[in-house]
């Protein structure tokens, strides 16, 4: 399919276009993923952020690790997991941190609370005892690695919250487990949840593609920013969570991906990019770091976005999908 649609608008142009011909096929196929020169090739990790121990789901937590676990080492991936302490912190919660462990993946602080850091009333030392307080659950693990993800991506809304913060990591030997990568994966996981939980014969493949369509052009979104900035092709962090949707289809993803021309690398790798030792000077902080970075310089303003990912970006297009469907059942059901 790939060979039709490169040849079929190069043919017209006829033997005289020879050069028109060879740049055309040149920018399609890089535009298909098919080719990129050695150093302009994309990578991306996979980051997993909250998992959580709570079985009042879809699936199960057994299920989601099963499945997560299963198509990580399929692609012989190691990601880095994410800990929001409150979420594990039973005899099961264990369970199936060590087996994210056993698995070789990095396991990484992510809060013990989910405080949002901009609220007023939670202050930098609140936020330092959470952290600690998630930090004494996962050191004893091998894979425990001194990463940390703030939650909702939020690094402090004054100057004095975000360097005092950064200063305590710097001093703890934490680094910052930014996102390069930022999507809303969570949100369409939970609608496709409530869908399957009022209809559980849901056709859930218009989901899969929703999802897949959607973490990619965030991808090209931030990657094509990144370039801007840098020059480069730099590592990225993919921000996923735990949840039903990325058990299910984080196969197809990587398969998505792979399919346009993206090396998918370890976690560790790609935080091994300079890129990650960078702090942006721009407040409110956070959201992802090639965010922050282009908000920094001032000059992208007519593309970014407040907040970068959100729900509400989302809303419509999910709403569509749910419409399709129903409109396509009730013609159906009508014939
Ligand atoms: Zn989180």
């Amino acid at each position: 399919m790939k060979g039709k649609y490169i040849y079929h608008p190069v043919k017209n142009f006829g033997i005289k276009s020879f050069r028109i011909k060879i740049l055309l096929i040149f920018i399609l196929v890089l535009n298909t993923g098919l080719i990129y020169p050695q150093h302009q090739i994309p990578r991306i990790s996979i980051t997993i952020d909250d998992p959580t121990a709570d079985s009042a789901d879809v699936l199960s937590w057994h299920q989601k690790n099963g499945k997560l676990l299963k198509t990580l080492q399929k692609y012989n991936i190691k990601a880095a997991l994410f800990v929001c302490g409150k979420r594990i912190n039973s005899i099961d919660g264990f369970k199936l941190l060590d087996e994210w462990n056993n698995s070789g993946h990095m396991i990484c602080n992510h809060s013990y609370s989910h405080s949002y850091f901009h609220s007023k009333k939670i202050n930098a030392e609140i936020f330092k005892n959470d952290f600690l307080k998630c930090d004494s659950i996962i050191k004893k693990y091998s894979g425990y690695t001194k990463l940390f993800r703030f939650p909702y991506l939020k690094e402090g809304d004054t100057k004095e919250k975000r360097d005092e913060f950064r200063q305590f990591l710097f001093n703890t030997g934490y680094r910052n487990g930014s996102v390069t990568i930022d999507a809303s994966d969570w949100y369409v996981s939970s609608r496709m949840c409530d869908t399957l939980n009022i209809n559980k014969d849901f056709d859930i493949t218009p989901f899969k593609q929703y999802y897949i369509e959607h973490i990619y052009s965030r991808a090209l979104f931030y990657d094509s920013l990144a370039f801007q900035l840098t020059g480069r092709k730099i590592n990225h962090t993919l921000l996923l969570h735990y949840n039903v949707l990325n058990a299910m289809f984080l196969d197809d993803l990587i398969v998505h991906f792979i399919s346009k021309g993206w090396e998918i690398i370890n976690a560790d790798d790609a935080f091994s990019d300079e890129i990650f030792s960078s702090q942006p000077d721009i407040l409110p902080a956070g959201e992802s770091l090639v965010w922050a970075l282009a908000k920094e310089t001032g000059k992208f303003d007519n593309i970014l976005r407040y907040p970068g990912e959100d729900s509400f970006y989302e809303e419509t297009g999910l709403n569509e999908v749910l419409f399709n469907y129903y409109s396509k059942k009730n013609i159906n059901n009508s014939r």
